[in-house]
Formats: structure tokens, sequence, C-alpha cells
């Protein structure tokens, strides 16, 4: 099957800054892909040139097995949502979706019957005549995807499209946006710094690290491993816990989650509390161990500062001095 969308060799510098480096990516049909990673990183910029908005310095970019490289953007069959949304605020509803298919010359009859299906899926029949500054934010996603949407194009591009929304209404707004990518079995390509959004909505992220894909795969994986100590570090709440490893070589660590540990009067290492914060259901605990490293436990006890606890390591992952992971998990 040819992959929806595919990215090979992908480079791109804004002068010294490189942006993007030798990226390799496929994409399936109908597939949630989110790019994954702070801000500054190259996400948009790599979003952009698969737009077409930007283009790369070396590689070349394919969609549906066509390569669309040097295509201008209307030429790409990709649909983006900004995260401003980029709605024409002097249209209500129905003429911001009509524009698109209207600017292909679509017969009127059909843009009607277009917009009212899509109007249907998304939930915003009733407010087609309304002017799109006097919706709510939830509303102005939905009306911005139903534009998307409404020209069916290959891929659908998404920068950042929930970053708008107040907290509320974003988890809400999330959910929503997951139900419509299935009902549509539609490829989706979407830009985020947040991993709770790439955790909730992709099939598979990539985590992008100055221009680089550091590792691809379900999010589950990049939770628990980490194919780098930068992934484990950025991916979850807090960073990943490294202790020297006793039966790896030089500068060899073991890499563990706080969850990963049991606390255990009985256990056979020990470290003090330095300080306790308690986030929901659990406390985290910021600990030294006897040999002068930080790590962080957590534990469903309060411990206080200057308490010794003990514990054991129920299950890691091994990195090498280069940061890499070494394929037999201990
Ligand atoms: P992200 O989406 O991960 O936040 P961007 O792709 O927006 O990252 O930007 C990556 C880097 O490239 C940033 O340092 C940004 O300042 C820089 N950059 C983005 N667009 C341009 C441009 N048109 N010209 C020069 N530098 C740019």
């Amino acid at each position: 099957m040819t992959a929806q969308l595919e990215l090979r060799g992908i480079t791109k510098h804004y002068g010294k800054r490189v942006v993007a480096e030798d990226v390799q990516l496929s994409l399936r049909a109908g597939e949630f892909f989110v790019i994954l990673g702070p801000s500054g990183e190259g996400k948009s910029t790599l979003l952009r040139m698969v737009a077409g908005i930007e283009t790369p310095d070396a590689g070349s970019i394919f969609i549906d097995g066509r390569e669309v490289t040097h295509l201008p953007p209307n030429k790409r069959n990709v649909s983006m949502v900004f995260q401003n949304y980029a709605l024409y605020p002097n249209m209500n509803v129905y003429r911001n979706i009509a524009f698109p298919l209207k600017m292909q010359f679509f017969p009127r009859e059909e843009i009607d019957e277009k917009i009212r299906a899509i109007a249907k899926t998304l939930g915003i029949t009733d407010i087609l005549q309304s002017p799109v500054n006097r919706i709510s934010g939830g509303q102005q996603q939905r009306v911005a995807l139903a534009r998307a949407i409404v020209r069916s194009p290959s891929v659908f591009l998404l920068d950042e499209p929930l970053s708008n929304l107040d907290a509320r209404v974003r988890f809400t707004a999330r959910a929503e946006l997951k139900k419509i990518q299935q009902e549509l079995g539609q490829t989706f390509f979407y830009v985020t710094h947040d991993q709770k959004e790439a955790e909730a909505l992709s099939d598979r992220t990539g985590v992008l690290h100055q221009g680089r894909l550091e590792q691809v795969s379900p999010f589950e994986v990049l939770y628990n491993e980490p194919e780098t100590r930068w992934v484990g570090d950025f991916v979850g709440d807090v960073p990943m816990n490294y202790l020297p490893d006793p039966e790896g070589g030089p500068g060899e660590e073991i890499g563990f989650r706080p969850d990963w540990v049991e606390l255990d009067s009985a256990g056979p290492l020990s470290a003090s509390v330095e300080l306790a914060e308690n986030m929901g259901e659990a406390n985290y605990l910021v600990c030294v161990t006897p040999e002068g490293k930080k790590i962080i436990l957590r534990s469903v006890v309060r411990h206080g500062p200057g308490e010794t606890v003990r514990f054991r390591i129920a299950r890691a992952q091994r990195y090498g001095s280069d940061g890499r992971r070494k394929p037999s998990p201990t």
C-alpha cells in the first residue's frame, strides 16, 4: 500500500540554524500522526514544508505516491488548520466553510450539500448563519476543521489547533477531534508541544529535537522504552531517573521512571528525601542517593524532607554513554 504521506531525507536550515535534518517518515492512510517537541525545534516548519509554504533545502515529499516537493500548496491536495484558525472575520460560518469550494468553482448546490453534511458531522448546523466572531473558541475550532474537511484532501495538516482554547474546553475538543478523525478515516499530521495531546490523539508520535526525529512510535512506547535519554526526559510528568549500571560498562546507566520503583522498607536501595510534592493521587519525592545522585520517586504515603526511604527498581532500561538505549531491558 502506498503511504499517504512520505518524507525522504528532508533537510532545512534557516541561516546556520538546522530546523530539519534528514527527516524520514511514512504515514499510513487513516493514521493520526503527531509531531511532538518543545517549542523552537522545527515542528511548524516541517508541517509548512508538507503544506508547500516552505521549501526544503534537500529531500523529497510524496503525497499519495506522487512527488509534490516543488508543487504550490493548492496542487498538493492537503488542508491546513492553523493555531489561530485563520477564519475570515467578516463572513458568517457558512461562507467561511464555502470559501475554499467557491475558489474551486464548485456548483452552488454541491457546495450547499457538502456544507450541510459536514456541519452535521461536526455539530455546527445551528450556527451556520452566525458571524464567526460571535461564536466560542471551541466552535471556531470546529468551523476551521469543517473548512479544511470540506475539500476532502488526502492529508490534514494541523498546527497546534487546540492551543487557543482554555483548559476545560480543550479537553472536550481533543476528544471530539479524535472522534471526528476516526469517523472520517482521514490521515492527520498534527503538530503539538503538549504530550497529553500526543498521548490522547496519536496512533504514532514522532519526537522532534533540533530538527531530528529522535523516535517514532506509539506514545506508550515513548514512555516505556525511550530510545534516547533526551526522549526519556522530555516524555512523562517528570524526567526519567538515572543511576550507574552495576552490570554495565563505563558510563552506562539504568534509566527508570518513578512508577517503576517500589518503595519497601526491606528494599535494597535507599535515598534521603529532600523535597516532597503532592500531585493529585501521588506524592513525588525528590531524593538523593548515598552516592549523591538526585532521583524522583513516587509514593502513595506522605514522606517529609530528611526522611530516608528504601526502595527497589522493578523495571528499568539501560543507556550507553552516548545517551542511547541498549536493546535488552534489565
Ligand atoms: P516549532 O514549531 O517547533 O516551535 P518552528 O518550526 O516554528 O519550531 O521554528 C524552528 C526554528 O526556526 C525557530 O528557532 C524559529 O525561530 C526559526 N524560524 C522559523 N521560521 C523562520 C523563518 N521564516 N526564518 C528564520 N527562522 C525561522
